[in-house]
């Protein structure tokens, strides 16, 4: 079946999926456990990111009322490719993607749908009880906010997480950002879109450890970092410029004490002053380099320049 004969859902679920194969009938029986407070027109995606347990067996499993499918990657690609695939996959007018070790509830989702209804094409979701993650995550996380929001054009909410809701309008926009390196967090914010977001309690996970290990987590930082802002690099710019300037007027202060001070050491002025100019200059094209590279990496995202939420005629 091809997506225009498909019919479309009102609610799709996507669920990244990663070595769940105990959290599986869990999963289900919670799924269960609103159907009556989920539209009947709910379609469940699940996307298994190679998997090495028996997660695709146990998917197969699941028994509920609504129609599911599984796409398999060819091995592990990741949460953020798994939540991408899932967002594609979708044909809802409403799609939420939530972990599926039960962190991110349920419950909330009536209430994401209830958001949209009034107007609101995003609903973002803020953890505000931090008792169910390390400290040392809570650390990293909190300096991982903080650095990022402070190099990048767009905020990236602190403690936000890939649990949230998209209407077809925003989710197109979205989907249409055609860069590889995808950070979905930083364009879900870059978009626009009339947004809200609301507080929820993280849940424990209720079994097996968290399968994001710290080198996924820094993967992830480096990747958002870099991907929502080229400021580090025009940073670098402004500070090879200074050091240019010190540089030079240090050079020139060489000079000075070469033909009118006295007491220097034979060739003190010359290395040195044959070093500073070449060290700013070096530091100066640097520079200038970064500026180019951040505007051809702004470039090859190719995003679009704007997206019209509306528009209004006066006949
Ligand atoms: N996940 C995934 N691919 C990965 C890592 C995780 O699909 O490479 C899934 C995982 O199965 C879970 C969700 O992404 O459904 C969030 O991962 P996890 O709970 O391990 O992260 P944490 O909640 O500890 O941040
Ligand atoms: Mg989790």
């Amino acid at each position: 079946m091809n997506k225009t004969t498909q019919q479309k859902a009102e609610l799709s679920l996507v669920f990244p999926i990663f070595n769940e194969e105990k959290i599986i009938p869990l999963l289900n029986k919670e799924i269960n456990k609103f159907v009556k407070k989920l539209p009947s027109k709910t379609e469940l995606i699940f996307v298994n990111d190679g998997s090495t347990d028996k997660t695709h067996d146990q998917l197969k499993k699941i028994k509920t009322k609504y129609p599911f499918k599984i796409i398999n990657f060819s091995r592990n690609f990741g949460h953020q490719a798994a939540l991408l695939a899932g967002l594609q996959e979708s044909s809802g007018e409403y799609v939420v993607t939530l972990d599926a070790d039960l962190q991110h509830p349920l419950n909330i989702i009536p209430e994401m749908l209830k958001l949209h209804k009034q107007g609101y094409d995003v609903v973002l979701t803020q953890r505000i009880d931090e008792k169910t993650i390390n400290k040392s995550k809570q650390f990293f996380t909190k300096l991982f906010y903080k650095f990022i929001n402070i190099l990048s054009d767009t905020k990236v909410l602190e403690n936000g997480s890939d649990f949230r809701s998209l209407n077809r309008k925003a989710l197109t926009a979205l989907l249409s950002l055609p860069e590889q390196r995808k950070f979905l967090r930083g364009m879900i914010q870059w978009i626009g879109y009339k947004t809200i977001i609301i507080p929820f309690q993280a849940k424990k996970r209720v079994e097996g450890v968290s399968k994001y290990s710290l080198s996924k987590m820094t993967n992830l930082a480096l990747h958002g970092l870099t991907s929502s802002s080229t400021k580090p690099l025009y940073l670098s710019g402004i500070f090879s410029i200074i050091l240019f300037i010190l540089a030079l007027i240090y050079a020139i202060y060489v000079l000075y004490v070469r033909f009118w001070g006295t007491g220097i050491v034979d060739g003190w002025a010359s290395v040195l002053f044959v070093v500073l100019i070449i060290g700013g200059f070096l530091s100066l094209f640097l520079g200038l380099i970064g500026a180019y590279i951040a505007a051809i990496y702004d470039e090859t995202k190719n995003r679009p320049g704007f997206f019209v939420s509306s528009t209004w005629n006066s006949k």
